[in-house]
């Protein structure tokens, strides 16, 4: 990824702009990864490549193998080199990784990509958004445009850094989390910059960024609220909020509303934003983008749904949207909000419904068709 891409994400935070998309090339790579990955890769790139094509950007594609067949077939869930062809990479697209029988020794799933690419990337911000769109028939009572905030998960400390290093034998297991002061003030910079380049919470348009912990218990999320406080002063035009774990959980149920953008730590953002995706059509509608200054790569918050991989029943509305982001993210905002529109549009419409399973009534492929249809510059 071009270092200008990294900087203008994390200065302007992935806010949209109505410049010119520049420049008309984009050199993407695909990782399809497990399960419903590759059919979910391959409904985004469709609609991508469709999208790219109305607007004049011509879409380079690579593809890099990784996941859980891969450690299977090599014992590595990366081939050798791939962190340097993926950081040359504008932008990845990746597919869900991980197959529930394919385990370690210690008894930890083997092939995920979660901490290699995380960590070996230092794709540090972890930007998931949670939207409610008209016409999709949510799991809670929520008006469209009552849900509309971002989750911005700490990505490379907390506590799945332990994952692999914890200390394990018959009688007992230790996990430890580390919060770092450095760690904590770039995600807390990066979720006010977010925060200053959105409109503010559904509830009173008021910019404001919550800080998720439980530093009533913990000295590390103690840690974490301090330096949140301190970057939070750097910002006082935005609103900075508190909250803990366990009643942001509640809070994000009976009143997402008040919420514009969220920061916290890794294994709290990996849980809530599950929780969020529940009350707005579910996982299939749930895109993501991990950040860094030399990398970014794009993928649903989800797994890889093995019990429905290659039966045409993953929603692939994660994806699709993951690959907006990825446009978006290397400045193609024209080709990102064809995307974003036909989505938008096909759920208002009727022609995409998302059953209470999560699948999409009409499957995987119709889904894609319906969004195709829709791009119209
Ligand atoms: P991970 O820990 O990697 O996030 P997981 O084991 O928690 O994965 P998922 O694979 O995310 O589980 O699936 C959880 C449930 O959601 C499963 O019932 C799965 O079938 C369903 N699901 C996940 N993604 C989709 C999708 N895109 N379309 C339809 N159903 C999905």
């Amino acid at each position: 990824m071009s270092r200008d891409n990294a900087e203008r994400h994390l200065t302007e935070a992935n806010h949209s702009t109505d410049a010119a998309d520049s420049p008309q090339v984009v050199n993407l790579t695909a990782l399809a990864g497990d399960g419903i990955g590759p059919e979910l890769v391959k409904s985004a790139l469709t609609v991508m490549e469709s999208a790219c094509a109305i607007k004049g950007v011509e879409l380079v594609l690579n593809e890099e193998r990784g996941g859980a067949a891969l450690y299977q077939e090599t014992g590595a869930a990366l081939l050798p080199g791939a962190l340097d062809r993926l950081r040359r990479a504008d932008g990845v697209l990746k597919g869900p990784v991980g197959l529930p029988e394919v385990r370690k020794p210690d008894g930890t799933e083997a092939g995920l990509l979660g901490g290699l690419l995380r960590i070996g990337l230092d794709t540090f911000a972890n930007v998931r958004p949670i939207r409610l769109l008209p016409g999709v028939a949510a799991a809670t009572r929520a008006e469209p445009g009552s849900i509309d905030y971002v989750i911005i998960r700490e990505n490379t400390e907390g506590l799945y850094l332990s994952r692999g290093a914890g200390v394990r034998n018959y009688h007992a297991a230790v996990d430890q989390m580390l919060i770092t002061r450095a760690g904590t003030e770039r995600i807390a910079r990066f979720a006010f910059e977010k925060a200053t380049h959105r409109t503010g919470a559904p509830r009173d348009g008021v910019r404001r960024v919550t800080c998720v912990d439980k530093s009533n218990v913990l000295r590390s999320f103690a840690l974490f609220r301090e330096v949140f406080d301190e970057v939070a002063a750097e910002y006082p035009h935005i609103e900075a909020d508190h909250i803990y774990a366990d009643a942001a959980a509640h809070a994000l149920v009976v009143e997402p509303d008040r919420f514009d953008v969220l920061v916290m730590e890794n294994f709290l953002g990996d849980i809530l934003s599950d929780l969020g995706a529940g009350t707005v059509g579910g996982l299939g509608m749930c895109p993501s983008g991990n950040i860094g200054i030399d990398a970014a790569y794009f993928e649903p918050i989800h797994g890889t749904a093995p019990t429905i991989a290659g039966r045409n029943l993953a929603n692939p509305i994660s994806q699709i949207l993951s690959g907006a982001m990825l446009l978006q993210h290397c400045g193609q905002e024209g080709s990102a909000r064809l995307i974003t529109t036909a989505v938008e549009r096909a759920f208002a419409d009727g022609s995409i419904r998302v059953l209470p399973s999560g699948g999409p009534a009409n499957g995987t492929e119709a889904v894609t068709e319906a969004v195709v249809e829709r791009l119209t510059a």
